[in-house]
């Protein structure tokens, strides 16, 4: 199953709790504009290489779109828009005012130089730049994306626009980026994990969790779990797997990283299959990588009590049809991981009112938009006897489904 099957199914699912007529569905379904561009480019070599660029642009009902720039080799239109979608919700569910877009470049960036990363990055923007912007759509980073990426497409952006801060989040700090965004997305889901284990009478201190992925979402909430007392049995990389029934220390972990690039060769853990870390008996499992991880096939395996979605879309329908028989508690991805939509939505307002906030004020205006959105979900999850995803979207398509009736065609 696609990733937009998969989206589609869980808006159709919530869509079915509230009778949402044949119509609205469509419209809400039906991305605004997707917009595809030829990126081409000389490579350091001399030698001109061509990619596939994205955005797709998926609703404004609620405000400008907003999403991120996910460079990875496989990328693919179907891919974005789902992603896209995704982001509609998202902003949705915690209330912020956007709407949904993502982009994207089918292309490793691991295969580039930094000049040529800075290359195919200046000529998307030069793509683009007509159909993004403060007031349209703002861009962030995404898997394989970061500060430095963001700072180029200001930069190139401001070639065509003048001075635009605000055009794109997650800049560097000394690029009017917010102290806060780049550690926000791990946060949150650290948050919103200790928000799940409270509700359900347990606390951080006696929880014992695995996480796949240790890049910027994984590397932060392991960060803040392990803070919190939490432990970490399990991390996994490109590098492999990792394994340490006494809990893994963390600082050590995220200091072999920033040195080796990659978990491989960090010694003081086993070294476990890969696919082994989402079946271990841990009380929390957080896919923090790609999507579509927990399938049909792997879900009966999956021994957590609860799963964070701290990814895109890691579980597909299916899996989760099995994980709820399991009684497994599912907190979905449109909440989860929406830590970093959100501070990224504090930087904008920053760049717009040319003020600067400290770490303290962002770290409380989201935990509070965090935690009231979380409650809002829980709440509505309980009085309607539906799972936590179902209840988030309902959340997000009764927003953004009133901001299109009241607005009008
Ligand atoms: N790429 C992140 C996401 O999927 C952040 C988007 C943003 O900050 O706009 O939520």
């Amino acid at each position: 199953m696609s990733a937009l099957e998969s989206v589609c199914r869980y808006f159709e699912e919530a869509a079915g709790v509230i009778d949402l007529s044949p119509n609205m569905k469509k419209l809400l379904l039906t991305p605004e504009r997707e917009v595809k561009v030829q990126v081409a480019m000389k490579l350091d070599n001399g030698e001109i290489a061509t990619f596939v660029g994205y955005r797709m642009q998926h609703n404004s009902a609620r405000g400008p779109m907003k999403g991120g720039l996910r460079f990875h080799h496989e990328v693919d239109a179907e891919e974005v828009l789902a992603l896209a979608s995704l982001m509609t919700w998202k902003t949705a569910v915690v209330g912020i005012p956007y709407g949904g877009a993502k982009g994207g470049i089918s292309v490793d960036p691991r295969n580039l130089s930094e000049g040529e990363l800075e290359q195919v990055t200046r000529r998307f923007v030069d793509e683009i730049q007509d159909v993004i912007g403060p007031d349209k759509d703002i861009p962030a980073p995404d898997m394989g994306t970061n500060a430095q990426v963001m700072a180029w497409i200001v930069n190139q952006y401001e070639k065509f626009h003048g001075f635009n801060p605000a055009c794109v989040t997650g800049k560097p700090l000394e690029l009017h980026g917010a102290d806060g965004r780049e550690e926000a997305t791990g946060r949150g889901v650290g948050l919103l994990t200790e928000a799940l284990l409270k509700k359900n009478g347990r606390s951080m201190k006696d929880a014992t969790v695995a996480i796949q992925g240790f890049g910027n979402v994984g590397t932060f909430t392991a960060a803040y779990i392990h803070d919190c007392g939490g432990k970490v049995l399990a991390i996994s990389d490109v590098g492999g797997a990792k394994y340490e029934p006494n809990g893994i220390d963390i600082p050590a972990a995220i200091e072999h990283v920033q040195q080796h690039r990659s978990l491989a060769d960090f010694e003081s853990s086993h070294t476990i299959p890969n696919e082994e870390l989402l079946t271990l008996d841990v009380d929390v499992l957080i896919p923090a990588a790609l999507g579509g991880v927990v399938t049909r096939e792997n879900a009966d395996e999956i021994r957590a009590r609860y799963l964070i979605e701290a990814a895109n879309g890691p579980v597909l329908p299916d899996a989760d049809d099995i994980l709820q028989r399991n009684n497994v508690i599912v907190l979905p991805d449109v909440l989860a991981n929406a830590g970093g939509v959100t501070v990224s939505y504090f930087e904008w307002v920053q760049n717009q009112q040319y003020f600067r906030w400290d770490l303290e004020r962002t770290r409380a205006e989201l935990a509070k938009t965090l935690t009231d959105s979380f409650e809002k979900m829980w709440s509505l999850a309980t009085e309607k006897h539906i799972p936590l995803r179902t209840a988030a979207y309902l959340m997000g398509i009764g927003r953004v489904g009133r901001a299109t009736v009241l607005a009008g065609i």
